[in-house]
């Protein structure tokens, strides 16, 4: 029969799941009990089953929370992980943008399990409209990019510092990104990429905290939380001036190269 919990244990419940949610963890297991007639009885380990993995509410194999979390404490279920984190987000109003003309949120799309991930600034026109991130002319060109490395958009997972459309696609400001960044750290924890790519100086001045040029940027690789990061043009800022597309395919083998990815012989189109 049904077990139905009490609405406050219920609401404990959530309220507890929440926070180790926010300190990176996902993955729980119910212990399961034996009720006798005057005590609850848990099951001792070895008559216990794992439970079937579509019931695990979702990531961690780690105990200490308040470590950084370190490379090898793999996410068990990043898809569901990914999905609490936006369950978390909600019909966001923690900054300005939610009255300023957004349509929607745009949270992240990709693999899961993605060794490489794509870092833009903010939503356009278009991801605003889709709720994808780099759908529109830049995101054609970010494809190309990816192609160029021998994947597929499929492949890597791509997300911006903030997550709604700022009004005519104005620069973010700081405060927006400081409101906005701690989902994308907790999406960057779930997907454990080998390498990030920061997209822009928008990009890398936020998760770098360095205020630099593109040139001092780019070339280098960046230990971000212990993730590697690398800085490369924005695409947009290619569709401007396309004569840094072979700049950019610089940066892209340097990528590569760490990935250990086959290098082919063309570059960005
Ligand atoms: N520019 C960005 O930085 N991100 C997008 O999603 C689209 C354009």
């Amino acid at each position: 029969m049904a077990r139905t919990l009490d609405p406050q244990l219920k609401r404990d419940l959530a309220e507890r799941i929440r926070f180790y949610n926010e300190m990176g963890i996902y993955d729980f297991y119910r212990q399961e009990t034996i009720t006798s007639s005057d005590q609850t009885v848990p099951v001792q380990p070895e008559t216990r089953e794992e439970m079937p993995r579509r019931t695990a509410v979702a990531v961690i194999e780690e105990a200490d929370m308040f470590a950084p979390i370190k490379p090898e404490a793999r996410v068990i279920d990043p898809a569901n992980a990914l999905r609490v984190i936006r369950e978390d987000i909600g019909d966001c109003t923690r900054c300005r943008l939610h009255k300023q003309g957004r349509k929607q949120i745009v949270f992240g799309v990709g693999n899961p399990n993605a060794d490489l991930m794509f870092i833009g600034e903010a939503p356009g026109a278009d991801e605003d409209e889709q709720g994808e991130p780099f759908v529109g002319r830049a995101g054609q060109l970010l494809n190309n990019m990816i192609k160029a490395m021998g994947l597929r958009r499929e492949d890597v997972y791509i997300a911006n510092i903030i997550k709604c459309r700022p009004p005519g696609n104005r620069t973010p400001e700081r405060d927006e990104c400081d409101t906005c960044s701690p989902f994308l750290m907790r999406q960057i924890d779930v997907i454990k990429p080998k390498v990030l790519v920061a997209l822009g100086a928008v990009a890398a001045k936020t998760l770098l905290a360095i205020n630099a040029p593109m040139s001092e940027f780019r070339g280098h690789w960046y230990d971000f939380r212990g993730t590697k990061l690398a800085v490369t043009y924005h695409p947009a800022f290619l569709l401007r001036d396309p004569r840094q597309k072979k700049e950019t395919w610089k940066d892209l083998q340097m990528v590569m190269r760490e990935l250990g990815l086959p290098m082919p012989a063309k570059g960005v189109e």
